[in-house]
């Protein structure tokens, strides 16, 4: 599942699907790009994949990065280029790729940010900020608030997980693990507490 899709799935567990959260989602969904990491370079992408920009590093002069944006300096252009964080997905992997050659950006920075995240139990990535949310998987960590809904800890983890692995299509190949993804390292900690064979068994209904 790509992370668009993913945020759609999420988005549609959280809203009840009336007229106006649609709008909202398609308004959200219109406005999202994709980064995709290349080898030399990265690639801006529409939802519908479609290739709008197509970066090389060689042609970029200069980074400056803080928490909200990516401004880049490009050759021959007098503009710079804006990434703003909000809608583009997969910034964070794109930020552990900038070449260290950039005399304006914050090595540093970049390194303590990823730093301060801790492990999800749900996804298995290091990617929960402060405030308790993933921003691989977007679940919550476990909190006074979910433990009104729920009868322990593992449970809630157990739910989620099935979420966040189910697969989109019939046919789809289901793969539980952690490999690192988004730019987030692999959480040494994580417990899968499903399996593939949950998948044709039981119905998210009766988790
Ligand atoms: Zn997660």
């Amino acid at each position: 599942m790509i992370l668009g899709e993913k945020v759609r799935s999420i988005l549609e567990r959280v809203f009840f699907p009336n007229r106006s959260t649609k709008k909202f989602m398609n308004d959200y969904m219109n406005r999202l790009r994709y980064i995709e990491v290349t080898e030399d370079g990265f690639l801006i992408k529409d939802i519908n994949h479609k290739i709008e920009e197509d970066i090389k590093w060689s042609s970029v002069k200069d980074v400056d990065y803080n928490q909200k944006r990516i401004l880049l300096t490009l050759e021959g252009k007098e503009e710079e280029m804006v990434i703003p964080m909000q809608f583009h997905e997969n910034w964070h992997k794109l930020i552990r790729e900038i070449p260290k050659a950039y005399p304006t950006c914050d090595y540093d920075s970049i390194n303590a940010f990823f730093d301060n995240l801790q492990g999800c139990d749900v996804c298995g990535l290091i990617a929960v900020e402060e405030d308790g949310e993933c921003m691989a998987c977007g679940n919550q960590k476990w909190n006074s608030e979910i433990e009104k809904d729920f009868e322990s800890k593992e449970a809630y983890i157990k739910q989620m997980q099935f979420y966040e692995f189910e697969p989109s299509e019939e046919n789809e190949h289901i793969a539980i693990n952690n490999n690192p993804e988004f730019g987030f390292e692999s959480y040494s900690k994580w417990i899968p507490y499903i399996k593939v064979e949950d998948y044709k068994t039981i119905t998210p209904a009766n988790v």
